[in-house]
């Protein structure tokens, strides 16, 4: 099942080039008072959604997604969890090209480990992306990303794969130079997740997906999430070892080689199979 968050807050079931309106089924979530439960009310909630919108699907209003605007699938994650150096061919790029490292050390990821987003830059594709830092170096990393939907405190790999509740498309957009991950990552509009999540029933095997950004219509970045270091349940045990992952977090999954500058006017075209695709415009905040 594909669910977006578009417009003014609807919850849409998106059909092919058609979303309809399942909004409706949002009365599935309890009601909640503070302090609210850790996360997102719709992902924890979301089998119980779930089940609503095959209710009121059949009789919702449908309009085609041309003309929608998509929001963040997931409106309230604890954490957006970032992924360094899990593409081989990415660290090679990393260490010849210092524009890239800013001199900074590249780590294994084992030592490196998980490092996080600020929840205030997540937004969805039609929001776009708002360059602060224009005179800078700003980079699209086009990534699978995995919400969890269940909560995981050191969960093995084996069987890790339970706790995700969707798939979407992330990009980790990043200022290059020598300040920390957590605010050259982190900056408004800089976490992109959408067009819409895919529920995990949708996609047997997270490790095994084609991957793509065009940016004006020239390829960046072309790999396979097969070609991940650590697979996207070893990434849940790796993350979830040193904290609680609650429904909603996010986990950008690592970026394939072929990172790049973009400025205002451009337009990225982020690609992974079996999610979809989404055009996120550039402008300068
Ligand atoms: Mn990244």
């Amino acid at each position: 099942m594909r669910l977006c968050r578009y417009n003014d807050n609807r919850l849409g079931l998106v059909e092919g080039d058609r979303i309809a309106d399942v909004t409706a089924a949002l009365d599935a979530i309890p009601q909640s008072s503070w302090p609210l439960p850790p996360g997102d009310l719709l992902i924890r909630h979301l089998d119980a959604v779930r089940a609503r919108v095959k209710e009121v699907g059949p009789g919702a209003e449908r309009t085609p997604t041309a003309g929608v605007r998509f929001l963040s699938p997931v409106a309230n994650p604890t954490k957006v969890i970032g992924i360094p150096v899990n593409y081989q061919l990415h660290i090679d790029e990393a260490m010849e090209d210092k524009g890239l490292s800013a001199g900074n050390r590249i780590l294994k990821i084992e030592q490196a480990g998980p490092f996080l987003k600020a929840c205030s830059a997540l937004v969805g594709p039609s929001e776009g992306v708002a360059l602060r830092f224009a005179d800078r170096r700003n980079d699209h990393e086009v990534e699978l990303a995995a919400i969890i939907g269940k909560t995981a405190d050191r969960v093995p790999k084996e069987g890790a794969l339970d706790h995700i509740a969707a798939y979407a498309i992330g990009l980790d957009m990043t200022v290059r130079g020598s300040e920390d991950r957590s605010v050259r990552k982190s900056i408004d509009s800089y976490a992109v997740l959408g067009p819409w999540m895919v529920t995990a029933d949708g996609i047997a095997d997270p490790d095994n997906l084609d991957l793509e950004i065009r940016v004006n219509g020239e390829t960046r970045q072309k790999s396979n999430t097969r070609n991940m270091i650590f697979s996207v349940a070893r990434l849940i045990e790796f993350c979830s070892a040193f904290y609680t992952l609650h429904p909603g977090d996010v986990i950008m999954t690592g970026t394939p080689e072929g990172v790049g500058p973009v400025e205002a006017g451009d337009v990225m075209h982020c690609f992974v199979e079996r999610v979809g695709s989404m055009d996120v415009p550039v402008r300068n905040a």
